[in-house]
């Protein structure tokens, strides 16, 4: 990619890695306070229901203990002293008083003895329990009670039973209902008829008109709580949600550009002090024997390129070789890695033609002949013999094989030799082995690395050795690093490797000295090399 397609790139990327974490963080904030607003309405209802029972349960036993022992006649002063202590004794009982059909007749809380017509009860249970709500007595104006009758006795509750838990202003609402028709026993706020008819005894949350609803029914009896927050509060819920989350992913976002940013200046830089790299000579190769198996002798090495940058810095092909290929200036590469070998290798080469170097080439380099013709060049002009030379040519090469054809029928014509390099890591079509008549096939180290390991691709790796045998290829596996793998190759007739276990990539008067501790391999005339 060209500098402006990066810095395009990097903008884009830039701005979407600012955009999305933000933009998550308000989805999230969203979901967040929406979930808050649930949560709070749940606990709500819950609380009510919570109330309601202990107050079932108080009004049930202050009825009780009253009938056990009625203390007098109905109405007495007696028996309004006991239904005053009863009330004192629960806190949920604000007064008692006496029943007779519809009416109560006397009560110990505002005018004690008139009667007064509750007409008919707004629910009623099976237990015999009546209900009255939003009853108003005598001498207590302004104040609602709810009166709970059975037997003949009423305890009267504090109408906002069980929803006096909100603050009178609270924007929610909360109402209390009892029985299978869904009587309103209390409420606060606005509650919509609507709300109420889509319960059906289970628990149901739900968006209405401008409310967010939730509807608990009891686990003991058969009433149920309602709690409604308006959406203008759920928002408010998710501002403050969003006030946390919001900076959050903004930072994030931040930092994320912040990498983007430097990740592309560090690519414009390195494409510019890749430039600069060829004027300053900054590139040298190192060469990596690869031994024959059989007797440890050396016959060949790979040449593998390096670059210490301005700073001394050593930047490794894995880094540079792609920012070449992505620059369009692989080609450069190539051609410099040439000259330093046939400038460097020729002697070794003509005093052992038993030795061969490799040359690695890109996918590129096969699209112009350019690189063939150098090499017979300079191959010419230093007295190498082309068969001392091979081209190592990755299945990424071989992808668009229309385009490589020519290059690689002119590199087999002009006597070099070919490998295909790191096989099994690409998609090459294998068709192109048989076509271009390769001599020698490059088991990726990551195959080598699961010989003996038990693991399922060291089947594959042996399916690799067979497949080169059977078209007719030499194998070298690279990456060998350890003798259990040595030893597992060999007994697997594999001929050629290359790793640390036999010598890491070194200069060429290393490479010189390695060759004379092991020995070269033979000449072509008595092996295959
Ligand atoms: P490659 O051609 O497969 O080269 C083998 C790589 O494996 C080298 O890494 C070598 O140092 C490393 N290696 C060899 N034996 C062992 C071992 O036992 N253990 C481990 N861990 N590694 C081992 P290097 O030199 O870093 O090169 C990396 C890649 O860069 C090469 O892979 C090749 O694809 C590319 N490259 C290097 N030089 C050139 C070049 O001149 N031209 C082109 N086009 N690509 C090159
Ligand atoms: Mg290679
Ligand atoms: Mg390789």
């Amino acid at each position: 990619m060209n500098k402006t397609g990066t810095v395009l790139l990097a903008s884009a990327v830039g701005v979407l890695a600012l955009l999305v974490p933000f933009s998550l963080s308000m989805f999230l904030a969203q979901m967040q306070g929406r979930e808050d607003a649930l949560a709070t309405l749940h606990d709500i209802t819950e609380e009510v229901l919570q109330r309601a029972d202990t107050a079932r349960l108080q009004i049930n036993d202050a009825i009780s203990a009253l009938n056990n022992h009625p203390a007098g006649a109905p109405c007495s002063t007696e028996q309004l002293a006991r239904m005053g202590m009863l009330s004192g004794a629960f806190s949920h009982v604000a007064g008692m008083g006496r029943l007779e059909g519809d009416a109560l007749i006397c009560t110990t809380l505002g005018t004690l003895d008139m009667r007064v017509n509750l007409g008919k009860p707004d629910a009623s249970r099976q237990s015999g329990m009546l209900f009255w709500s939003a009853v108003e007595l005598p001498g207590l104006p302004g104040q609602a009670f709810t009166v709970v009758g059975r037997d003949g006795y009423a305890a009267l509750a504090d109408a906002d039973l069980g929803l006096d838990l909100l603050n009178r202003n609270s924007a929610l609402s909360l109402a209390f209902f009892i029985g299978a028709d869904r009587q309103v026993a209390g409420h606060r706020g606005i509650i919509r008829g609507e709300w109420t008819n889509r319960y059906r005894d289970q628990l149901i949350q739900f968006e209405d008109d401008g409310y967010l609803v939730v509807i608990r029914p009891s686990r003991t009896t058969d009433s149920a709580a309602l709690a409604a927050m308006p959406l203008s509060l759920v928002a408010a819920q998710v501002r403050s949600s969003a006030y946390v989350l919001g900076p959050v992913g903004l930072a994030l976002g931040v930092l994320l550009t912040g990498a983007v940013g430097a990740v592309a200046r560090r690519r414009l830089s390195l494409s510019g002090e890749l430039q600069a790299a060829f004027e300053r000579n900054e590139f040298f190769v190192e060469y990596q024997p690869i031994i024959d198996l059989s007797n440890g002798r050396c016959v060949g090495a790979e040449a593998l390129a390096r670059w210490r940058n301005e700073d001394g810095v050593l930047v490794s092909p894995n880094v540079f070789i792609p920012l070449a290929e992505a620059h369009g200036v692989i080609g450069r590469i190539t051609a410099r890695v040439m000259e330093i070998v046939v400038r460097e290798a020729a002697g070794l080469l003509r005093t052992n033609p038993g030795v061969h170097i490799s040359i690695n080439l890109s996918p590129e380099d096969l699209h112009s002949h350019d690189a063939q013709i150098r090499m017979r060049e300079l191959a010419q002009h230093a007295d190498i013999p082309p068969a001392s030379l091979m081209f190592e040519i990755t299945e990424r090469g071989l992808m668009a094989p229309e385009k490589a054809r020519n290059v690689l029928l002119a590199v087999r014509a002009g006597g070099f030799r070919m490998a295909i390099d790191d096989f099994g890591t690409g998609h090459s079509n294998l068709s192109y082995l048989a076509t271009y008549e390769l001599d020698f096939l490059k088991i990726d180290k990551m195959f080598v690395d699961t010989l003996g390991t038990g693991a399922p691709t060291s089947l594959v790796t042996f399916h690799i050795i067979d497949l080169a045998r059977s078209l007719g290829m030499q194998v070298i596996a690279e990456g060998v690093e350890t003798q259990a793998q040595r030893a597992i190759l060999q007994a697997r007739g594999v001929q050629y490797a290359q790793g640390w276990l036999f010598g890491r990539p070194m200069s060429i008067e290393e490479l010189e000295g390695f060759i004379a501790q092991v020995g070269p391999g033979a000449p072509p005339s008595s092996q295959s090399i």
